[in-house]
C-alpha cells in the first residue's frame, strides 16, 4: 500500500511571527522556515508503517512555492521514498489545496494520505477533511492511535473529554494530533541521501485545478500588547480590583 504525506512549508514553529509593515500579511522574508510540526509526526508516522511491513511507499507532496522543495527534502530525509511538488506562486487556500491533492490522489492512487490536523501558520484545521468531503473517503481525524487492518483502520481520536475510537474503511484520510508520535530526526547520512531520491514538480494547471483565491485578506494587525501584571497585597484587593477595575465579578 502507498501512502501519500501532504507536507506544509510555514514559518519554523520558534520564531515570533512579525507583521509586514503594510499590513499585508506575516513577513516570511529571511525567515526560517521549517515542516509544519504536525506533518512531520504524519511522515513519522507513515515511516512506522513502512517499517512494520504495512506500507510499500511513502510519497510526500507539498503545494506551494519552489522552496517547498526543501520541506519535501526533509521528509524524503527522514525516510519518505519520493516526492511530488505542485508548484504555484499563489497564496493556497485549504480547499485549493485540498484539490490538488485530490488530482494527486488519483494519479498515485494510496491507500491511505496522512496530513497534519492543521498547519500553525493559518491554524485552518481544514485541508484533510475537505480532501475527505472531495474523495468521497473515509476520515479519521485528530488521531493519537492508528492500527491497520484487513481493509480497515482502527483509529482513537483526541475529543473534547476523552478519546473516541472508530473504525473506518481504507482508502482513508488520516489527521494526526500531538501525541501519535514523537518525529524523528534525519541523520546526516539520511541527509545526503535524500539530495538523490526523486522530487517529481506538477503545476495546477496540468492537474485541471484553479487555484485562485476565494477570500481577499483585508488588514493583518499585531494583537493589541497586554499591560503588565501587578502583584496584590490579599485576597480582598485582588476582590476589589476584579470587581472595580477589571468588573469580571
Ligand atoms: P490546514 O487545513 O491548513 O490547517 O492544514 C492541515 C494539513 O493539511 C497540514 O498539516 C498538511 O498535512 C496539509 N496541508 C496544508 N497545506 C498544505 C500545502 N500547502 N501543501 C501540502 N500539504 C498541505
Amino acid at each position: 500500500m502507498k501512502i501519500l504525506v501532504p507536507v506544509k512549508r510555514v514559518v519554523d514553529a520558534n520564531i515570533k511571527v512579525r507583521v509586514k509593515a503594510d499590513g499585508t500579511g506575516v513577513e516570511t522574508q529571511n525567515v526560517k522556515m521549517s515542516m509544519n510540526p504536525f506533518c512531520e509526526i504524519a511522515v513519522e508516522q507513515a515511516i512506522r508503517l513502512k517499517e512494520a511491513g504495512k506500507a510499500t511507499e511513502i510519497i510526500a507532496v507539498s503545494c506551494g512555492v519552489a522552496q517547498s522543495q526543501e520541506t519535501l527534502r526533509t521528509a524524503l530525509a527522514m525516510g519518505a521514498d519520493r516526492g511530488i511538488l505542485v508548484e504555484t506562486d499563489v497564496a493556497l487556500e485549504p480547499l485549493a489545496i485540498a484539490k490538488l491533492l485530490k488530482a494527486v490522489v488519483e494519479k498515485e492512487q494510496p491507500g491511505l494520505v496522512i496530513l497534519g490536523k492543521q498547519a500553525i501558520d493559518n491554524d485552518c484545521n481544514q485541508t484533510g477533511q475537505m480532501l475527505s468531503a472531495l474523495l468521497g473517503w473515509s476520515q479519521g481525524t485528530f488521531i493519537s492511535k492508528l492500527e491497520l487492518g484487513d481493509g480497515t483502520a482502527d483509529v482513537t481520536r483526541e475529543i473534547d473529554g476523552g478519546l473516541e475510537v472508530i473504525k473506518i474503511k481504507l482508502p482513508a484520510i488520516v489527521t494526526v494530533d500531538l501525541r501519535l508520535n514523537e518525529p524523528r530526526y534525519a541523520s546526516l547520512p539520511n541527509i545526503m541521501k535524500a539530495k538523490k531520491k526523486p522530487i517529481e514538480t506538477l503545476k495546477p494547471d496540468a492537474l485541471g485545478v484553479d487555484v485562485n483565491p476565494r477570500v481577499v485578506t483585508l488588514k493583518v494587525v499585531e494583537p493589541p500588547k497586554r499591560n503588565a501584571g501587578v502583584k496584590v497585597p490579599d485576597v480582598k484587593t485582588l476582590i476589589e480590583k476584579l470587581r472595580n477595575e477589571a468588573k469580571v465579578i
